[in-house]
């Protein structure tokens, strides 16, 4: 292809193409190609990363008019997701979460009597059953902006609920509730806690419908940090390339440490035997005093003293969240997703270290972690952590994980 001497642009793949011939070029959605000539209006002459080929014109949209386009909360991508049972089965599968979303009701069913709730982003609605079931609140509007919400409709009349419970479907930032509430519960938490910042939409419902003196379920919540080892895992990704079927593959781990250590694992399990440390809380978040600013940046600070030698590989993260009592010297009920409790659907989080390091008993891993909203993907952060390890050995480092962009 001759190129015709205009000045090349950038575009961006607004979605993947796979080529059909050695002509044309495979793109991936996101991918950020130069584009050399136009020489008709369907087909361009492209290059990504050093190779050239023709892209279809249509799957191609300037960069800053990509971004303008694109929702930077990705809602249609994330109710969509919502809208069909594969999360739903999931997390409802998720025995520890959900029976603790059933002991705070059951708990507090004394207290929930005549208290109007609002349940923020309902699903398939089995918080709000809960209530109706279990204790005899007045009403509970249970939100819900995915397409579920239609089903969830029907799920109330099944259970004959529906005197109680009114399903709104729409964005809790744009559904009308006819009062004030006196309970404002949410399963919000994601990976990492924050991830998708859905608790930005509890945080704005919060000051529009929670009364004065209300109670917000989770109360608060906490991540939490411990250096771990993750042997298997750094076997089956790196480790792997220094003995290939007898060959040695070891110019492939600079590409194996960007593919698989850059970004955070999720759905990561932490065997308790495999943490070097006790566990330290890195963040602490109350749910009352919160504010949507205070999540564009979130730093926490930690002090570990290994209690077991061997491989430092990286860091797990985790979060808890309680949930107070309304009842006289009532204790709180808490879900914990960490390595020492029972197991759930979200698992715990791996940050990977570049390199490993060894460490022995009594060594020190202090340090700081930060979380950093994407200031334009809305559900998006990165998070930074700064580790200085001393004692046998003396090794400071830094690394910024994308989650996801
Ligand atoms: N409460 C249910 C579902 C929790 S998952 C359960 O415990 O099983 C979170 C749900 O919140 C999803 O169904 C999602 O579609 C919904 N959601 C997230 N943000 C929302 C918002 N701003 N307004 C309304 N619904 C929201």
């Amino acid at each position: 292809m001759e190129e015709n001497g205009e000045p090349p642009e950038e575009y961006v793949a607004l979605c993947n193409f796979t080529a059909n011939g050695s002509e044309q070029l495979s793109v991936n959605r996101g991918d950020r190609l130069i584009v050399h000539a136009k020489p008709s209006s369907d087909w361009w002459w492209a290059e990504l990363q050093g190779v050239k080929g023709y892209v279809p014109a249509s799957h191609l949209h300037q960069g800053d008019a990509a971004e303008e386009e694109e929702d930077p909360w990705q809602d249609e991508e994330y109710f969509g997701n919502y809208g069909t049972l594969k999360l739903h089965l999931e997390m409802l599968s998720d025995k520890s979460r959900t029976e603790a979303c059933r002991q705070v009701i059951v708990h507090n069913s004394a207290s929930l009597q005549s208290k109007v709730i609002m349940d923020l982003g309902c699903g398939t609605g089995i918080v709000s059953l809960f209530c109706a079931k279990l204790a005899q609140p007045a009403a509970v509007y249970a939100v819900e902006a995915s397409a579920m919400a239609q089903y969830t409709r029907e799920l109330v009349r099944r259970n004959t609920c529906e005197a109680v419970v009114t399903v709104l479907q729409g964005r809790a930032e744009e559904v009308q509730l006819p009062e004030q509430v006196d309970v404002l519960v949410s399963e919000w938490m994601g990976n990492c806690l924050l991830f998708e910042y859905m608790v930005e939409s509890v945080l704005l419902a919060r000051e529009r419908w929670l009364r004065e003196g209300g109670t917000m379920w989770p109360s608060s919540a906490t991540l939490t940090l411990v250096p771990c080892q993750a042997h298997s895992y750094y076997a089956e990704k790196m480790a792997f390339w220094e003995n290939t079927y007898g060959l040695d593959f070891t110019p492939l781990q600079p590409l194996a440490r960007q593919e698989f250590f850059a970004k955070p694992k999720f759905s990561h399990v932490t065997a308790r035997d495999d943490c070097l440390a006790s566990p330290h809380d890195v963040l602490d978040l109350d749910m009352y005093t919160l504010q949507v600013s205070d999540l564009e940046e979130m730093e926490g600070q930690f002090q570990f003293c290994l209690e077991k030698s061997g491989q430092f590989h990286g860091f797990t993260a985790w979060f808890s969240v309680r949930f107070e009592s309304l009842e006289e010297g009532g204790a709180a009920v808490e879900l914990d997703t960490g390595p020492n409790a029972e197991p759930t659907h979200w698992k715990q989080t791996l940050f990977m270290l570049d390199t490993p390091i060894v460490v022995h008993v009594g060594d020190r891993v202090q340090g700081s972690l930060i979380l950093r909203r994407n200031p334009v993907w809305r559900r998006h952060m990165t998070v930074t952590l700064n580790w200085d390890v001393s004692g046998s050995v003396h090794e400071a480092g830094s690394k910024t994980f994308p989650m996801w962009r």
